[in-house]
């Protein structure tokens, strides 16, 4: 089965062709400009490569409620010339194919769930630490929508005890993307991640963090992996830093095998860079198949 899939950032959308088992025969990717721009050239990639369907995973917020009269839309994002966009009303209008649309982080879940770390489990979170911090969350074999989609990077946090930065996001004062993702290390500590290498007390209190989100999952959606992806986690450091911290803030309230076996239970992505990509084809395969 020929399938499309686009995944849509804000800097750039990558664009693919490949299978139902994740074979990917073409790609391409563009910088992320105006709707206007930017839209014309990807439908003419799928009118130059025709697919059985398509699926989008998007940056946000978007609207998932297919009742809503802007199901398919990017809503109120900060890239403000992208608000109230009918992304999947523009494929579907030119390709009268199905259209399945999620978060980005949604997909990138369901392409770990599928092929990768989270491979065959009905329940997982990926979380991505980057520019921002988002959070894609299967449960039960679905990915969660609810009354919008989650917007778990901005869960509020505790702040740590040496930390006297003030947040990077403009809505909280002390919200897990204003204080763990790249802009936020790099203004806190006035250097790019990767100059910070060396630097223990960057990574421990970042890791402070991110085990508090973690922690704050298990306790609420129990997934059954916990994948740690972006930019931010090439400093793999920050693997035993966070497992160390998630076992101390648990402080063995939580009994299963996966909670002995934290290396395996907090993980790495097992797709590199290409969990979105795969995902969005799994998102085409789940509308072509009413999946
Ligand atoms: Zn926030």
């Amino acid at each position: 089965m020929r399938l499309g899939a686009l995944e849509a950032g804000g800097t750039k959308m990558v664009l693919a062709i490949g299978d139902e088992n994740g074979h990917i025969e073409k790609r391409m990717t563009l910088p992320t400009r105006t709707p206007e721009e930017t839209i014309p050239p990807m439908i003419a990639f799928f009118q130059e490569n025709p697919v059985e369907a398509l699926g989008i995973a998007c940056f946000g917020p978007v609207d998932l409620d297919k009742t809503s009269p802007t199901y398919g839309y990017i809503t109120s994002t900060p890239k403000l010339a992208w608000q109230n966009t009918d992304i999947v009303g523009a494929f579907k209008n030119a390709l009268h194919i199905p259209v399945g649309f999620d978060t980005d982080v949604n997909g990138s879940c369901l392409g770990e769930a599928t092929f990768g770390a989270a491979k065959g489990l009905s329940d997982a979170v990926y979380i991505t630490v980057g520019t921002g911090v988002g959070m894609g969350i299967l449960s039960g074999g679905q990915l969660i929508h609810g009354m919008m989609h989650p917007e778990a990077g901005h869960m509020l946090l505790t702040k740590h005890p040496n930390d006297t930065y003030k947040g990077h996001c403009p809505f909280h004062a002390n919200c897990l993307e204003g204080l763990a993702a790249g802009p936020a290390v790099e203004e806190r500590w006035g250097a790019k991640g990767i100059e910070l290498a060396p630097r223990a007390e960057v990574w421990e209190m970042e890791a402070y963090y991110l085990a508090q989100a973690v922690v704050s999952l298990i306790l609420t959606v129990s997934p059954k992996r916990v994948i740690l992806g972006g930019g931010l986690m090439h400093q793999r450091q920050l693997y035993p830093l966070v497992r160390e911290q998630v076992k101390t803030l648990l402080n063995g309230y939580i009994r299963t095998p996966q909670m002995a076996d934290l290396e395996h239970y907090i993980t790495e992505p097992g797709l590199g860079d290409d969990q979105g990509i795969l995902g969005a084809l799994m998102l085409a395969e789940k509308e072509r198949t009413h999946a």
